[in-house]
């Protein structure tokens, strides 16, 4: 039974006295590796992340010694809640990842079991090789944990499941020692004597085994007591003998600890053409994959209609997904399958997809496939396939898709079938199934809509009964693909009979008599609808909250046929909608990417669950529902959990826009510091943060004092005595305070900034107008930058207005006496001082909604500042107005683009002397206004604009500032963006955000400008 229990003190410090790595028994600590990608949800006892084998070694020693069970874990990334478990979980991601050995000659490798699979073939591809089971989660999955679920990738048609790539497997047994589990011919010790056991059994169990194993490739249920008499589609070896690691294959962590893994490598296709056939009938899609396959495709990969309506509506996949369309306008097919071909040389590839066309013309479906030679539109295309399930779960409300069946594998012939009849037992039960994926080998993903909460479990139970009925009519496998866990283990007897169950059984009392790995898994499983063991179980409850952003847009329902959510706000949140914004987190762990993309970059740096996107959407879903240690009463999001969680988050928005479920923890970053904040107080760092609006304009007017403030940048001492004071680090410059401020000093000849004020009826009389924000940072800091805007947007003839406070606005605070700037509140916000933002941001958006309602274009310079209207100002209470100023806001260069584009801007620009390097703010990334940049760059001759590929900077407003984060936020600088800049000390370096050109400056000595200044240099 799931149990909150920790480990005992006494057995925790013996492991804190013995292990290098971390061993972590807090409550928040234990509850972030409490869930996997499943429904389920068990505290571990502890967790240990071990520097090294001798930690894990320690570890197993540990807790053999006080009988306390172990869970090894990879990515936590599994659906059937196979990594969830009352046990000490030992987590191999951080440290326990080297890639031990390559033979490209022999094309093997040797790996530790917590790495990364994208980061393996990253590292293979110099060689030519890659290791070809391509899981869905290539970014997440370990290879430890592969093989313990015996995952299958998208191409196993082709190269197999798990099982059929793994040659050895180095493990730990449950007394300790050390066994090489390979050839069983040439095995010996413990290894060759459980080798001999299980040919025992199996010999004994021919005919069971004969009669009960599926016949399909897609088995995963058990344990592979089919080595000895093999019964899959596709043999495990080529030659017909029998390995012993393929017993280990698929053990989810029941039977041994695998400590190193050797692996069956394969040549990287040089050549790769992708048919999309478009169906306007799913039955079609599926009685057509049994001919497809018959061409010899790498891949047939099913997406239905559902998926491709929510691609089309994800800002993030829209253009991809209809390049896949054969008319990207018009209807949405009612399903594509993905077809790939592969191979040495281009042209017979073409030839392959040529015969798909025929085929289908044959089949009487002419002129339904698109071709797709494309490489790198193939590549987004299959992003967005392998983004299937997290496009579903985006659906906001209680009712999420549910992976119980989801995996069920049927022969070809049958697969048009048995998808109809289930669809039918979806509609029985009042819900529907979006189906996906490997239609090549017949296991179609489908999750039906189910409210775990209410009454899910039930209707899970009952689909569950009518589904195995299909897949034993159709002679299919009930656990296809993700494993056997909490959800499926219940029904391996049902596949293979009771005489195969006890042998399963002895198998696991041979390899681990006292019942450390895993318990609970594949032998003696629970109920799959026992709700004990559910994440959201009927009893769940909310601690009611008052928040002080709009979380409306998630407190909704939804509607399991349609989909369709109710209105906002009637969801019946308790905490008004936080919670459920919380609880869009599926736990896919999509977050702990390394590759393209900003997402998550405190993670990317310690490597932490905590400091991970999903590590704070675990804390704050326990905080909300009173599964922390907080005390009675307590506000749970003012908790030292809580805090510690977002402590490293840096707002920086990427898994607003990565996150396939668009878990926007930035934004609850906001929420949590003004509850933090309110209750302990804001520090003097905090207040100068925050306040720099408001003293900036005072500073810059009186004589004298920018120049002795800027003096703290040059004598260590003073920077020593203020980071005493305030908890600023002396380690970093401060920007340079300045007398001529953008409102001090003229424009131009021509103007000052008085002189740029229109109302919104005379600016829509112009033919070229617009509004040009001058936030805080430009207007005291580095006033060249809005200079430069405007001399580009005048050379190009357009009429400007400059937000600038009236008097009527002026009587409100003091800084708006001395100022005639507004402010977008960015300031306030990052001190979690959300009433001061709302005022302000609200008095900007009062002043912008006129001209945006003329349709009037409002531009900006500073990504952060822009970007807030188009985020935090809609969740503020200002209606309409903010919604219509949103609309009309844009970064300089996008507006620029956007009037290239439609001819209505003409820049006279020189050749450019070097080349550029451009570096995206994370608030540009995303909102997609990094495209933009560059394709304005392109306007300027030999400019030859190129992208860093990077996270986040690392500074993120006042974050690289801080004294407890100036380490991580270097870090962050060098993961990427530091070691490109210092490696083309010949190029521009352009940097819109303040703070990342600041980070550039300190960290390699350069001056990185704003694209505005690039512009403006580069005017004939
Ligand atoms: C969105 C999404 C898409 C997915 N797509 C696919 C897909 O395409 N194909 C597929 O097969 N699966 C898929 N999965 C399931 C899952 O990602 C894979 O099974 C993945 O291989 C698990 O890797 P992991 O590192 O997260 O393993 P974990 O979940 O951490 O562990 C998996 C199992 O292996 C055991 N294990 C881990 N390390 C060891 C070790 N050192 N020794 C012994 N046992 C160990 C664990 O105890 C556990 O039982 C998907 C999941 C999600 C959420
Ligand atoms: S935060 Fe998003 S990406 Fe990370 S695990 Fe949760 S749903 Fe997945
Ligand atoms: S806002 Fe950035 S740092 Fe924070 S959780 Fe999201 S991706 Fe990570």
């Amino acid at each position: 039974m799931p149990t909150k229990t920790a480990l005992p003190p006494e057995i925790s410090s013996q492991l804190q006295k013995h292990i290098r790595g971390q061993v972590l028994t807090d409550t928040p600590s234990r509850g972030r590796y409490a869930t996997d990608a499943s429904i389920y949800q068990q505290f571990p006892v502890g967790v240990v992340i071990p520097e090294d084998a001798a930690d894990i070694e320690t570890a197993l020693a540990v807790a053999r010694e006080h009988s306390i069970p172990v869970l090894p874990r990879g990515g936590g990334t599994s659906q059937c809640g196979q990594t969830t478990g009352v046990a000490l979980v030992i987590d191999n991601s951080k440290a326990f990842r080297k890639i031990l050995q390559v033979d490209p000659a022999k094309a093997t490798a040797e790996v530790e079991p917590g790495l990364v699979l994208d980061h393996l073939n990253a590292n293979l591809k110099k060689h030519g090789l890659w290791y070809p089971v391509d899981v869905s989660t290539g970014g997440q999955a370990t290879i430890g944990g592969m093989a313990g679920n015996n995952s299958c990738g998208s191409r196993s048609l082709a190269y197999g499941n798990m099982v059929h790539n793994v040659l050895g497997i180095d493990a730990w047994l449950a007394d300790g020692q050390l066994a090489q589990f390979g050839n069983y011919g040439q095995s010996s010790g413990t290894a060759k004597q459980l080798g001999d056991f299980v040919k025992g059994l199996a010999n004994r169990l021919q005919p069971e085994i004969e009669a009960m194993f599926p016949k399909v490739m897609r088995r995963v249920a058990g344990y592979n007591l089919d080595v000895f008499h093999p019964q899959s589609e596709l043999p495990y070896t080529k030659d017909g003998s029998v390995n012993l690691a393929h017993l280990l294959v698929g053990s989810e962590g029941t039977l041994a600890y695998f400590k190193s893994l050797q692996l069956k490598l394969a040549p990287l296709p040089q050549h790769k053409v992708l048919g999309i056939v478009n169906f306007s009938s799913f039955y079609r899609a599926m009685d057509s994959a049994q001919h497809i396959v018959k061409l010899g495709p790498t891949a047939v990969e099913l997406v239905d209609r559902t998926m491709i309506d929510l691609a089309r509506h994800n800002p993030s996949f829209k253009k991809t997904i209809e390049s896949a369309l054969i008319d990207a306008a018009g209807p949405t097919p009612e399903a594509i399958l993905l077809v790939e071909f592969s191979g040495e040389a281009h042209a017979p590839l073409l030839e392959r997809a040529a015969a798909l066309n025929e085929l289908m013309s044959d089949l009487g479906l002419a002129n339904t496939v698109v071709s797709m030679p494309d490489a790198a539109l193939q590549k987004n295309l299959w992003e967005v396939r392998k983004a299937g399930l997290n496009i579903m779960m985006s659906l906001k409300g209680d009712g999420k898709p549910v992976s119980f069946i989801e995996d069920c594998a049927v022969p070809l012939e049958h697969l048009a079938e048995y998808t109809s009849a289930l669809t039918e037992v979806f509609s029985k039960y009042g819900s529907r199934g979006t189906w996906y994926a490997h239609a090549s080998v017949g296991t179609l993903h489908v999750r039906p809509i189910l409210d775990m909460r209410r009454d899910g479990a039930q209707k899970m139970r009952a689909m569950a009964e009518e589904a195995s009925e299909l897949v034993r009519r159709y002679k299919g496998a009930y656990s296809g693909e993700h494993g056997d866990g909490l959800c499926r283990g219940e029904w391996i007897t049902w596949q293979f009979g009771p005489k195969i169950t006890d042998a399963l059984r002895e198998i696991k009392h041979a390899f681990d008599p006292d019942n450390l790995f895993n318990p609970g898994k594949i032998i003696d499983p629970p109920k799959m609808d026992d709700s004990s063991y559910f994440r959201f179980p009927p009893e769940y409850k909310i601690i009611p909250l008052k928040t002080n952003l709009d979380w409306s847009a998630w407190n909704v329902q939804n509607n399991p046929v349609t989909e369709e959510t109710s209105a906002p706000g009637s969801g019946g949140d308790p905490a008004l909608g936080f919670s459920k914004a919380v609880e869009m987190c599926n736990n896919n762990g999509h977050c702990r990417k390394f590759d393209a993309g900003t997402m998550c970059p405190s993670y990317r740096v310690t490597r932490d669950e905590k400091h991970l996107t999903r590590g704070r959407a675990n804390t704050l879903r326990l905080a909300v529902s009173g599964q922390l240690d907080a005390a009675p009463g307590e506000d749970p999001l003012t908790t030292t959990a809580v805090k510690e969680a977002m402590d490293l988050c840096v707002s920086c928005k990427a898994c607003r826009r990565e996150c396939p479920t668009g878990v926007d923890m930035a934004k609850m970053k906001v929420e949590y510091l003004s509850h933090y904040k309110k209750r302990h107080g804001h520090t003097l760092r905090d207040r100068l943060v925050a306040h720099l609006p408001h003293y900036a304009p005072m500073v810059s007017r009186i004589p004298g004092l920018p120049a002795l403030l800027n003096i703290r940048n040059r004598i260590p001492a003073i920077a020593k005595l203020q980071e005493w004071i305030t908890n600023i680090s002396a380690e970093r410059t401060l920007p340079i305070w300045r007398s001529d401020t953008f409102w001090n000093a003229p424009i131009d000849s021509a103007a000052s900034a008085a002189q740029y004020r229109f109302t919104p009826e005379q600016l829509q009389e112009e033919s070229k107008a617009v509004v040009l924000l001058v936030d805080t940072f430009n207007a005291y800091f580095e006033n060249e930058n809005v200079h430069a805007a405007i001399q580009v947007l005048r050379a190009a003839g357009y009429q400007i207005h400059i937000p600038q406070m009236d008097t009527a606005y002026s009587a409100s605070t003091t800084e708006q006496k001395c100022s005639k700037q507004f402010c977008c509140g960015r300031t306030y916000l990052a001190a979690g001082m959300v009433d001061e933002a709302k005022a302000r941001l609200g008095a900007l958006v009062d002043h912008l909604a006129p001209y945006a309602e003329r349709g009037i274009a409002i531009v900006g310079l500073e990504p952060s500042c822009l970007f807030t209207l188009k985020d935090e100002a809609l969740v503020m209470g200002f209606g309409q107005k903010a919604v219509a100023v949103s609309q009309k806001a844009q970064l300089l260069e996008e507006f620029l683009v956007d009037e290239f584009k439609s001819g209505k801007l003409k820049l006279n620009l020189k050749p450019a002397d070097r080349s550029v390097l451009f570096h995206g703010h994370c608030h540009q990334k995303a909102f997609a206004a990094v495209a933009p940049a560059l394709e304005l760059l392109q306007l300027i001759p030999n400019a030859n604009p190129t992208l860093i590929e990077s996270s986040c900077c690392g500074m993120a407003g006042s974050f690289g500032y801080e004294v407890e984060h100036i380490t991580v936020s270097k870090q962050m600088a060098e993961l990427s963006l530091l070691p490109a800049v210092r490696l083309a000390p010949d190029s521009w370096v352009v940097a819109d955000g303040t703070s990342c050109r600041h980070q550039i400056h300190d960290g390699t000595q350069r001056e990185a400008l704003h694209i505005a200044r690039i512009l403006a240099a580069h005017l004939q």
